[in-house]
């Protein structure tokens, strides 16, 4: 009933012809990812500054992130002794004298932060974000080569010796991923404060890339390295209509499949149309499938579309940890494409396993993979609008990406283990206690912030027949139909600790439209009522439950989704978790901690199948957490110093005990401690 998309498609054409490069931002236009123009895509989200968290779990976040996160992550990247992230800029621009220092995809993850500043900036207009942000795009215009080339490291090299370095002589300096982010960043600035200054550093940026890949050779695919820039030049497209930056997406993914020595560890190995399983490198392979659903929403080519598909299967079927986190390995040999000729074995590294394989004390999951994962099925679901996309999106957001950081937003893990046991004989490469910046590689914690910044941006999406509500978290909305009449909501539950939602509507046109709730996979005994009377449409778990009605200010509709712990077991083709059982609630995963447990060790505790839980609220570090209590069982003391076997001793009985399980996400806040996600059970 509502012709909105193609109405604004033909405008958008017409506007491209005559007045382009840049439009107006109109409303529906101000979204992380802009789909308002997107002929393949079933879901539009609403405007960054539609929504806003107002208390309960996001709105916790919502608090840590505007009060702390983004500020913090900033003054980490300005702080000369601690990160040179700015002062690349800085020496890049001719302000500053010396070299550049950090990692080579420093720029991109300063660009990360930037882009959490538009965020908090864009649900607070608070001006100090904004202040920061025009001091900062300044330094980056400066620094930026007059043909549109910008990263730090071989400006800054060339800039001391011109023939000292070119540009994309090696592929590991990230250039493109640098970039990528950078055109995010950019046009999020631009559709919220509607300042060109970014954005034309952004447009520079891909044109220089349009006239790099004019003549696009398989060794330029090659410098698509962790590729966040084909996300990045197909929002350029949505911002600016320059149908350069769509072919070049396309062109960018094509090549791809011209190298012939190419790697799973790289997922270039074979073309990107002819895969089927998710290989390789998980933060590569994500911001990979994360840029095809972009580039399907725009072109609609079936064969994208059946490979994505058939690679998502393969993850939430056989390689997905519980928590929603991916990329099990810290290295390994890629599954396929091997051979028994052993010079010729690919390795691969930080990377998805083979078929079931998920480790648990080794499991890598780094941050950004589980992030790439968050992205990658949230332009699913706006693609297809199918609510499986928007469950998986939901179970990494609140469990894999929210324990990449403690509680008060200043702390980080790189990878995200679902075990933690203090008698390991070795230490792993990557720190077990979350650190406030990641000298190694700080990739993850400018990513958490920014996406923790964003996550309101998840809760509403828009549809030719309504609105759509994909997130569950106590908010108000204020936004517009496809028809254009105005939208008036409010949210109100403890969601995801207690099941109950109220939505009431403030505001609204006279047109009858529908509110499609999401009605979550694991929720099978839901009840909605509508003004207090059982709705006639029946909510089906795993998929939307539509209410079409001619709504009016006053109507309240109240969703139950049933918040019973669960306990959960792994197919026993995953030999690391047999005769095991995890605990959710929800869509919240928990874990045994060792704070919690005053007597025995928590990998001596067992869990009766028969074990009950009740939900208490506890607070941690200023956190509202709901633990869970029960009685399980404790083995008792038995000795294994020295030795890798014994006889199982039959004297050795199980005890009650009474446990106490956390969320996983808030695991590690209490101090160094041993966890345990998976616990053994007693039948
Ligand atoms: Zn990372």
């Amino acid at each position: 009933m509502l012709d909105f998309k193609r109405n604004s498609n033909w405008i958008g054409l017409f506007t491209a012809i005559i007045f382009a490069p840049l439009l107006p931002v109109n409303a529906q236009e101000k979204a992380l990812v802009n789909t308002s123009i997107s002929p393949y895509a079933k879901q539009i989200s609403v405007d960054m500054d539609a929504v806003k968290w107002t208390d309960g779990f996001w709105g916790y976040w919502a608090d840590v992130s505007k009060d702390t996160m983004a500020m913090n992550m900033l003054h980490i990247y300005e702080n000369d002794t601690l990160s040179h992230g700015f002062l690349n800029f800085e020496i890049a621009a001719g302000y500053k004298e010396g070299r550049h220092r950090g990692a080579p995809f420093h720029d991109g993850d300063f660009y990360k932060t930037l882009e959490a500043l538009v965020s908090v900036y864009a649900s607070t207009k608070d001006q100090r974000y904004y202040d920061a942000l025009e001091r900062i795009i300044k330094v980056i215009a400066d620094a930026q080569r007059a043909d549109g080339y910008i990263h730090t490291s071989t400006i800054i090299k060339q800039r001391n010796n011109p023939e000292d370095a070119v540009e994309f002589e090696d592929r590991m300096n990230f250039e493109t991923y640098n970039m990528g982010h950078l055109m995010t960043a950019a046009s999020l600035h631009y559709r919220i404060t509607g300042q060109t200054n970014f954005l034309d550093i952004a447009i520079k940026a891909t044109d220089f890339l349009v006239a790099y890949h004019e003549n696009a050779t398989a060794e330029q695919a090659q410098n698509a390295i962790c590729p966040s820039h084909y996300m990045g030049v197909v929002e350029m497209y949505r911002t600016t209509r320059n149908k350069e930056y769509l072919d070049l997406a396309g062109k960018m993914i094509d090549i791809r499949g011209m190298i012939t020595d190419g790697t799973d560890h790289n997922q270039d190995r074979i073309p990107f149309r002819q895969q089927r399983e998710a290989v390789g490198h998980a933060v590569r392979a994500n911001y990979l499938y994360a840029g095809v659903a972009d580039l399907y929403a725009e072109t609609g080519e079936d064969s994208l579309m059946m490979a994505l598909e058939s690679i998502w299967k393969d993850v939430v079927t056989k390689k997905l940890y519980i928590t929603g986190a991916t990329g099990a390995l810290y290295d390994g040999v890629s599954p396929n494409g091997t051979t028994y000729k052993q010079s010729i074995i690919q390795q691969v590294h930080q990377a998805y396993g083979q078929a079931f394989q998920l480790p648990n004390i080794s499991a890598y999951n780094e941050t950004c993979a589980n992030i790439g994962n968050v992205l990658w099925n949230h332009r699913m679901l706006l693609v297809t609008g199918d609510s499986r996309y928007a469950d998986i999106l939901e179970l990494s957001l609140i469990n894999s990406v929210l324990s990449g950081t403690d509680l008060g937003g200043t702390n980080f893990n790189y990878t995200n283990p679902l075990r933690v046991d203090e008698d390991l004989p070795f230490t792993f490469r990557w720190n077990k206690v979350r650190e406030p910046y990641i000298s190694k590689s700080n990739c993850c914690p400018p990513n958490v912030v920014r996406t923790v910044a964003e996550t309101h941006n998840y809760a509403y999406a828009l549809s030719d027949n309504g609105l759509i509500v994909n997130l569950y978290g106590s908010n108000e909305l204020k936004t517009s139909l496809a028809d254009g009449s105005e939208l008036e909501l409010k949210q109100e539950t403890d969601y995801p600790w207690n099941g109950e939602i109220k939505l009431s509507i403030k505001k609204t046109g006279q047109d009858p439209f529908a509110i499609d709730l999401r009605i979550p996979a694991w929720a099978s005994q839901a009840e909605i009522t509508v003004n207090g009377e059982k709705s006639k449409e029946k909510p089906i778990a795993g998929s939307y439950l539509s209410l079409s009605r001619k709504w009016k200010k006053g109507d309240v509709i109240e969703l139950n989704l049933p918040m019973t712990a669960r306990l959960m077991e792994a197919n026993p083709l995953v030999e690391e978790t047999r005769n095991q059982v995890a605990v959710m609630r929800g869509p919240i995963v928990y874990c045994i901690e060792s704070p919690d447990l005053h007597k025995g060790r928590i990998f001596n505790v067992e869990l009766p199948a028969a074990i009950q839980f009740i939900p208490v609220k506890k607070m941690v570090k200023g956190a509202s957490l709901t633990f869970l209590v029960g009685q399980a069982l404790l083995q008792g003391k038995s000795d294994w110093e020295g030795k890798l076997y014994q006889e199982l001793d039959q004297k050795n009985t199980l005890k009650p005990i009474n446990i106490r399980l956390i969320p996983y996400f808030a695991w590690g806040n209490r101090g160094e401690s041993e966890m345990a996600v998976w616990m053994p059970l007693r039948k």
